[in-house]
């Protein structure tokens, strides 16, 4: 599932093609997707300019100029292209915006939705999740005063959305191998300065994978070279059975809240 870093690098990638276009085309393939009835979506996002594009969490928000938002979650499988009709790759669209001869293709949106919200809707579906890693406001000191409030596995706790918005199975893993920090451990035994570590990590890695353009596997464009370059930088995420670039030991796997979370055991205490 695209995390922080992927939907910070669909938002700054597709910034560059949309902003302030208009949408000549709305085709709606699968009403799943969306939350209305699919005239009266098509007909409040038709004809509009996409004035701003921002990220909330794993969510992106189409900022419209009638004051609508597209609020997009691509969940597990979702992933977008954008291009002309000749390029879009082989696969079934859900939801396709028109941008002239290019098109925004919405891909593997089954459990992910774009769906339409005014301003005040969208604050109140959001209203649920915690702090952006990167707001200045969320100090070294407010994040050990919340992980203070938390008990249990850390994993659980960093993939909470109410707890810091944004972090998922993958980059959980690799902030925990960058701390020095086994995911499975129980928060109550983890030190303030691990705790400080942890902090640091999540900034370091999510810039990282910001930075190498997340791990996507598809190109958002046909010259799209930035889209996935995080993949082989993975330090733990699916390295299941192989050596640790630090320690040389075996990576390993466990299941923490349903999820295959990877680690090395002995660089991580
Ligand atoms: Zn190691």
């Amino acid at each position: 599932m695209p995390e922080l870093p992927e939907m910070e690098n669909y938002k700054n990638l597709l910034k560059e093609k949309i902003a302030n276009h208009l949408i000549t085309d709305v085709q709606i393939n699968r009403e799943k997707s969306i939350n209305i009835n699919p005239d009266l979506f098509k007909k409040t996002v038709q004809h509009q300019r996409i004035i701003d594009i921002k990220r909330r969490g794993k969510h992106l928000l189409f900022q419209l100029q009638n004051e609508q938002r597209l609020l997009l979650h691509l969940m597990l499988g979702g992933w977008m292209f954008f291009g002309t009709e000749s390029e879009k790759p082989k696969r079934t669209i859900q939801v396709r915006l028109s941008f002239g001869q290019n098109h925004l293709y919405f891909i593997g949106l089954r459990l992910g939705y774009l769906h339409l919200y005014s301003q005040t809707q969208i604050e109140k579906k959001l209203s649920d999740l915690g702090p952006e890693p990167f707001d200045p406001e969320f100090t070294v000191n407010e994040f050990l005063k919340r992980i203070g409030a938390k008990h249990g596995r850390l994993k659980t706790t960093l993939l909470d959305q109410s707890f810091i918005a944004g972090i998922g199975n993958c980059y959980s893993a690799e902030i925990c191998f960058q701390a020095g920090i086994k995911p499975t451990k129980d928060i109550d035994d983890i030190n303030d300065g691990d705790r400080s570590k942890l902090y640091n990590s999540m900034k370091n890695i999510l810039q990282e994978g910001i930075k190498n353009g997340g791990y996507m596997d598809n190109p958002l464009f046909q010259e799209d070279m930035l889209t996935g370059g995080f993949n082989n930088r993975c330090q733990v995420y699916d390295r299941e059975g192989q050596l640790c670039n630090r320690c040389g030991s075996t990576i390993v796997t466990e299941v923490i809240s349903s999820r295959k979370t990877f680690y090395c055991p002995n660089c991580q205490k």
